[in-house]
């Protein structure tokens, strides 16, 4: 709580009022303002912000952070988040009467008070973005009145230009805007208010023209001696921040990456040097925000602790801590928005998910000054979805819409486990989804001790390879790779005095390591175009993800058959009952999507030179082959364990047909997908006969596709409807598709010596490729096969037809 004004000495007041001009602010003025003591003396006066910057706050850096603290429904969701804007860094600058704020950047660098820095700050002038007189001078001390920054509408603290015209935005009005508070802690300011716009798209509440919203924004000083940052490396990732350090020992440009991580130095040295376990100068400390219901607290401390073992790997006990925040009444000067708190809230909407995040970085070393969690209430649906479709079939106690606290206390103390990994810098490695063998996590054992994954930070969630009867406990926990990656990014390299003299020690101990897969890392990978290594898909899991999506179906057949026994109680309606049925359609994509990733694709293991072997290795053609039969087989067979017209017709009167074409429409784009096909061509090209050529996969998917020509037999809906996706996808590649995305490899558009030189890569040119040619030649097989059906006689009017109408769109895609 701000307190009332400190009496100055008299001799000061005396002082001051003789040196100010009328319309200036007098010592009385000050006096009667409402001061809050802490990094810069702060006073509210009149609606006004007064700053009284002490001089050795000037020219120190500090991050500005906009929150919302209270937001209009629907304006989070509509961009940004809980972010009106990007964090930037300041520094306040006097110069004679005025006082100015200028944002910094440290995106460039040089060793300070060489040539090079001085070249590097003529570059990278700081841009002024507010100016102040000042209005008093005070002994040691300035005082500014900043209002126009936190009160008007100042475009450094105000919606960035893409938001308004997002929303329409025509004018700040000040007459609906107001200050809440302006508070001083010892290492920040934190100021809040409501603003309001007149828009004409508001993200809720149409019929006012407004979006109005409390924001809190926090002015944060950074140290004062930067950490010592990591060198990042993609053979362990981490979340990192870009710096371009001109005086690094290199011969050109080349901007770095840093480990976006938490500062975790040794309490006592001596002690960390001899091997012993030591505490950190400071733990990492969480608050969970007190709005959070209390049977979840324990499970959320849970997440939180579990991290404990991966520090002592870095060579930290008590590294980390978790506290219930206090209310305000129970401790008014508590707040958590104060920066110098780690906060995990409990935000109570039906977003269906989670988020965590280094908040307050700094920028010049990558630490992670506050780190910042969002637990949203409509994560328990999606968790209950995920355990049905993956893990009720081999454990009954998920067959339910209402887990028991145990279950779901269980389940939330995963996500909090995951979004924390997050918040220390690690972004999800799918790759350690992919470690262990597939039957292996059919053991009950091998589980319990391995866990079965190795990463809890991937984007794959349960167990769906255990069968029912094996007894395999479906929780998931921090990983090997986990343990590893904080050891590896935390540890203290105590000889060490600059960051690339950390990278002998660090590089060897990723290569002492890099012969076991659960050491290894690698980002996802989302979107057909770009999907190519198995082991990077989103759900996937174990050493043969093909094998494991086989026995993912078997438990999601269940899953969906018995669907209405497991959700549906006398007398509810059928909610639950349609988004469970919705949300296995999902899983069945993913195990299709996992499949096809396989289908021209390679796998990716980082390397560094020096150690032994490529970093992408294609795909054996048998596995592929593998991938092809699943596809056949579960995905554009059509799925009869989801077509229940009992189910169904209790959720619709018609869609069933319509939604699984679509699905199917997928499959299909998935094989006869640009990308991969130059991805085939390519393998084709260096390893001939040993890979899996492009004219025998399109052959295999002809003949999967278009089983009943071959065979004479009757072609129902489901398959009709899919095989003309089949040739709408091979027109498409005929006549429209052109110069497509297929994410090239990293050197993209770079030209290296000149501009007459091409783009590398960066667009795939189809008509130039084997593409259409390969395509051409299957539209002929067809178009002769189904020439001999209909020569022979159709095997029903609704197949003779629709090979009739085949026939002419195959013509029309040959013209
Ligand atoms: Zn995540």
């Amino acid at each position: 709580m701000p307190v009332f004004a400190r009496c100055f000495s008299l001799l000061l007041v005396l002082i001051l009022t003789a040196c100010v001009s009328d319309d200036r602010l007098t010592s009385q003025d000050l006096q009667s303002a409402e001061l809050d003591e802490g990094l810069f003396n702060v006073y509210t006066l009149d609606e006004r912000v007064l700053f009284e910057i002490p001089d050795e706050m000037l020219g120190r850096d500090m991050a500005v952070m906009s929150r919302y603290a209270k937001a209009q429904e629907g304006l989070a969701a509509r961009g940004g988040g809980d972010r009106m804007t990007a964090n930037m860094v300041v520094q306040w600058e006097r110069r004679g009467d005025r006082v100015y704020l200028r944002t910094q950047s440290y995106s460039n660098t040089a060793d300070e008070g060489t040539p090079l820095d001085l070249a590097v700050q003529n570059s990278n002038f700081a841009p002024v973005i507010a100016s102040f007189p000042v209005e008093m001078d005070r002994d040691g001390s300035t005082v500014v009145d900043v209002s126009e920054l936190y009160l008007d509408d100042h475009p450094a603290f105000s919606f960035p230009r893409e938001r308004r015209a997002d929303l329409g935005v025509q004018a700040f009005d000040g007459d609906r805007s107001w200050l809440e508070f302006a508070r001083a802690f010892p290492e920040n300011i934190e100021i809040r208010a409501v603003r309001s716009y007149d828009a004409e798209n508001p993200p809720s509440n149409e019929r006012g023209g407004t979006v109005s919203f409390e924001i809190n924004h926090s002015m944060i000083l950074l140290p004062e001696e930067p950490m010592m940052p990591r060198l990042a490396d993609e053979r362990v990732t981490y979340i990192t921040v870009t710096q371009t350090d001109y005086s690094r020992d290199f011969q050109g440009v080349r901007p770095h990456q840093y480990l976006r991580r938490y500062r975790m130095e040794p309490k006592d040295r001596e002690a960390f040097e001899r091997g012993e376990l030591v505490e950190p100068k400071e733990p990492i400390v969480w608050y969970i925000d007190p709005a959070t219901p209390e049977k979840w607290i324990p499970y959320f401390k849970a997440g939180i602790m579990e991290w404990e073992d991966a520090f002592e790997k870095a060579g930290f006990k008590n590294a980390v801590d978790v506290k219930v925040a206090p209310t305000e009444e129970e401790d008014p000067e508590f707040s958590l928005l104060d920066a110098r708190y780690n906060v995990i809230r409990y935000v109570a909407t039906p977003v269906r998910s989670a988020n965590a995040g280094g908040d307050v970085v700094d920028p010049r070393s990558g630490e992670v000054l506050r780190g910042h969690m969002n637990m949203y209430h409509g994560l328990e649906e999606r968790l209950r979805w995920w355990l049905v479709s993956q893990v009720a079939t081999a454990n009954p106690r998920f067959r339910t819409t209402e887990l028991s606290e145990e279950d779901m206390g269980e389940a939330l103390r995963y996500v909090v486990s995951h979004e924390m990994a997050h918040a220390m810098g690690l972004p999800h490695n799918q790759r350690a989804n992919f470690v262990y063998p597939v039957d292996k996590l059919r053991s009950p054992d091998f589980v319990e001790e391995m866990g079965h994954s190795a990463s809890s930070v991937g984007r794959t969630r349960y167990n769906y390879v255990a069968q029912p009867g094996d007894g395999v406990p479906p929780e998931r926990r921090v990983g090997l790779w986990d343990k590893f990656a904080i050891m590896w990014g935390y540890r203290p390299i105590p000889e060490a005095e600059t960051a690339q003299d950390e990278f002998e020690t660090l590089n060897r101990w990723i290569v002492e390591r890099a012969d076991k897969p659960w050491f290894r890392s690698a980002h996802p990978q989302f979107g057909m175009d770009v999907e190519w290594d198995p082991y990077r898909m989103t759900e996937g899991i174990s050493d043969d993800p093909v094998k494991a999506a086989e026995y993912g179906m078997r438990n999601l057949r269940t899953a969906t058959e018995e669907l209405m026994d497991w959700v549906l109680s006398e007398g509810d309606d059928y909610y639950e009952l349609e988004t469970h049925y919705l949300q296995n359609l999902t899983q069945w994509n993913r195990y299709a999507e996992h499949a096809a990733a396989a289908v021209g694709g390679s796998w990716t293991h980082h390397k560094r030179f020096g150690e032994e072997g490529p970093v992408y290795t294609p795909i054996d053609a048998d596995y592929q082959r593998k991938a092809m039969a699943f596809i056949d087989e579960h995905v554009l067979q059509t799925p009869e364990w989801a077509l229940d017209m009992d189910m169904l017709r209790r959720l619709e009167h018609a869609g069933a047909v319509e939604r699984i074409r679509a699905y199917q429409e997928l499959a299909v784009q998935r094989l006869l997908n640009h990308a991969r096909l130059a991805r085939m061509i390519e393998h084709e090209a260096f390893l001939g006969d040993e890979t899996y050529h492009p004219a025998e996969m399109l052959d295999d998917a002809r003949e999967m596709v278009w089983r009943e020509v071959y065979e004479n037999q009757e072609i129902d809906t489901w398959r009709r409807n899919m095989q003309r996706a089949w040739l709408e996808q091979a027109h498409y590649l005929m006549h429209q598709a052109e110069s497509e995305h297929w994410q090239p490899p990293a050197s993209g558009n770079l030209r290296v010596s000149s501009n007459d030189d091409p783009p590398l890569n960066a667009d795939l040119h189809i008509s130039q490729s084997d593409i259409r040619p390969l395509v051409r030649e299957q539209l002929q097989q067809l178009g002769e096969k189904i020439d001999q059906t209909l020569e022979v006689g159709a095997a029903d009017r609704m197949t003779r037809i629709h090979l009739e109408d085949s026939r002419r769109r195959i013509d029309a895609a040959l013209r």
